[in-house]
């Protein structure tokens, strides 16, 4: 996975190259998934969610160019698979989960798999969490039809959101930092998300 989907790609940041090779993704899929686990596609979780595709997850966690003293919020964390990989390279994250049942699965799992820096709450996380706040990098795992404002409100000075913004049945995957009272885009790829629902998502 790591050498043909992620290095041959342009994946570059050997710490993202190193967390994507520790964290074990087959024990983040349903049982009867385990085999296609490593493979190159997004994987039904249940409750009608996906755990994102191995290139998808480094590709952003890359975009958030973490140096490991960041506290981080993911939007959706599903099964907690990418919190896992951002775990690794921040300092701490804080992952929230609309679906009641996959935020406490993926509590359960996170604990139990020792990843004592993420905490997993459940909510809409389209409005962030402004308790939090401020987050040194965002990373929305669901396509939102427009960059919610609070997302960038709860951004530090210097921070990174990586977010899909589009249709919901394609997106591009946009990287924002703000700088001051601006912020600068960038589109970084074409992307299929589920779709971000909440106040600030999908009605
Ligand atoms: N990052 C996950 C996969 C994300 S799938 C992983 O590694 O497994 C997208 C997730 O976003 C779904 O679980 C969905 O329930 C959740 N979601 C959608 N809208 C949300 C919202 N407003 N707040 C929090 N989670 C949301």
């Amino acid at each position: 996975m790591v050498a043909r989907q992620l290095r041959e790609r342009g994946i570059r940041s050997e710490r993202v190259l190193g967390a994507m090779e520790t964290v074990p993704r087959h024990l983040f899929v349903p049982s009867e998934r385990v085999p296609e686990a490593y493979s190159d596609e997004a994987l039904p979780v249940g409750e009608g969610q996906t755990i994102s595709q191995p290139y998808v997850v480094a590709a952003s966690a890359e975009a958030l160019a973490l140096e490991g003293h960041e506290r981080v919020l993911e939007v959706g964390a599903g099964t907690g698979y990418q919190a896992a990989v951002l775990s690794l390279l921040a300092r701490e994250v804080i992952a929230v989960e609309t679906i009641p049942s996959l935020a406490e699965s993926a509590r359960e799992r996170l604990t139990r798999l020792g990843y004592s820096n993420v905490r997993v709450e459940q909510g809409d996380g389209s409005e962030g969490l402004a308790g939090e706040a401020p987050f040194d990098a965002i990373l929305v795992s669901a396509a939102a039809p427009a960059v919610p404002q609070p997302l960038i409100d709860q951004l530090a000075e210097g921070g990174r959101l990586v977010i899909p913004v589009g249709l919901t049945d394609r997106q591009q995957l946009l990287r924002i930092v703000k700088e001051g009272n601006r912020t600068t885009e960038q589109k970084l790829f074409p992307c299929r998300f589920v779709p971000l629902v909440g106040r600030f998502g999908w009605r």
